[in-house]
């Protein structure tokens, strides 16, 4: 928190409309809109994409959505990660795609000091997040199941993974995030230059709106239905990641999410309720939102300083908001949050 200032504004009252509200309406009658929806990767996808090159683009894309989800299902039998979570020891080869994502998430395992953990699949399935059996798992299971994780044991050379036996991935906090970054490369490359793809929640923009205009997305407001605000972005990744999204309330009256804390097993205990990262890098702002809700605001904070390289949007479970200076001018509240003070972080 060196040499940092927190200016305040009060916000401003707004009466923008929810959610994606860009999607809608204002493209020139001349520009042709073509949409596309899957449910992949545990999730809905929506994607929204204008111009010729648009129908024939995205019908690739949900081809290729259906590709790398096959890859890295932790699930289905014929997945490189299930081959490599069935593997007791031995290298299990694999294809480009699967290797530069384990590699990012091994990386950004290390560079987050291991509040990102692709190895935490054996705890994620004890709590009951992969079958939704929740279960409260006692101390000693807890204990037993964090030996069998640790990315710093995960082997990765000759394009293949080698996992100590027991050891198992799981690159649900990173995929969706990699398929939005890769699918809005392979837009571009398709001569598409606006596009949004809402991947469950991570969006990717490809360009401005087809008028020149920034999108406007709400970001999803983790008390209550409806969105907390407005952030206005063009070709970046906005990726939120909240214990709101998924959980379940233990006999004990507990609400256990699905972000775990590596060092403990359990339930991140933090003092955040979402977490909203702005980039160039889909697979980044996924890898990033994930952490940075593990860190918590104090260490999330010192996280961007010491990295930069991205925008956050934080809103705490007091209900207080933070934001980087970047885009300070790009967010405005909802009427209910407008009164409250924002906390804008200077680098
Ligand atoms: P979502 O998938 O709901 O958008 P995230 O990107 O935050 O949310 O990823 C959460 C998923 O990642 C969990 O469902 C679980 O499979 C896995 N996971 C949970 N905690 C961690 C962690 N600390 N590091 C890596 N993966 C995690
Ligand atoms: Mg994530």
């Amino acid at each position: 928190m060196r040499n940092k200032r927190f200016l305040s504004f009060s916000a401003l009252t707004a009466a923008f409309s929810l959610f994606l509200s860009g999607c809608a309406g204002s493209q020139e009658a001349s520009v042709q809109e073509h949409t596309a929806e899957l449910f992949a990767m545990g999730t809905y996808m929506n994607f929204t994409a204008y111009g010729e090159q648009a129908d024939a683009a995205l019908d690739e894309a949900v081809s290729y959505v259906e590709e790398w989800e096959s890859l890295w299902s932790v699930t289905d039998e014929n997945s490189e990660i299930y081959a490599a979570n069935h593997s007791n020891g031995r290298p299990v080869p694999l294809s480009t795609e699967t290797e530069n994502l384990l590699r990012f998430a091994l990386e950004m395992s290390g560079q987050t000091q291991g509040a990102l953990d692709p190895t935490i699949y054996p705890l994620v399935s004890a709590w009951g997040f992969i079958d939704q059996e929740y279960r409260i798992p006692s101390d000693e299971e807890i204990q037993e199941l964090l030996s069998l994780t640790g990315y710093e044991k995960v082997t990765l050379e000759n394009h293949a993974v080698t996992l100590p036996e027991g050891m198992q991935l799981d690159l649900g906090a990173v995929g969706k995030g990699y398929t939005g970054e890769l699918l809005a490369d392979h837009l571009k490359e398709q001569g598409v230059t606006s596009a949004l793809l809402d991947i469950g929640g991570n969006i990717q923009m490809v360009g401005p709106k087809p008028d020149g205009t920034k999108w406007r997305l709400g970001i999803r407001n983790p008390f209550e239905d409806g969105s907390f605000g407005t952030l206005e972005a063009q070709d970046c990744a906005v990726v939120t990641s909240g214990g709101y999204e998924r959980y379940f309330t233990g006999e004990d009256g507990t609400t256990y999410w699905h972000i775990l804390d590596p060092a403990t097993g359990r339930p991140a205990d933090s003092d955040l309720a979402s977490v909203t990262i702005i980039g160039d890098s889909g697979v980044l702002c996924d890898a990033l939102s994930t952490a940075i809700f593990v860190m918590g605001l104090e260490e999330g904070i010192q996280y961007w300083e010491t990295y930069g390289g991205f925008d956050m949007l934080l809103m705490t479970l007091d209900g207080e908001i933070y934001l980087t200076e970047g885009i300070e001018e790009n967010f405005t509240p909802e009427e209910e949050f407008s009164g409250q003070t924002i906390h804008v972080m200077e680098a």
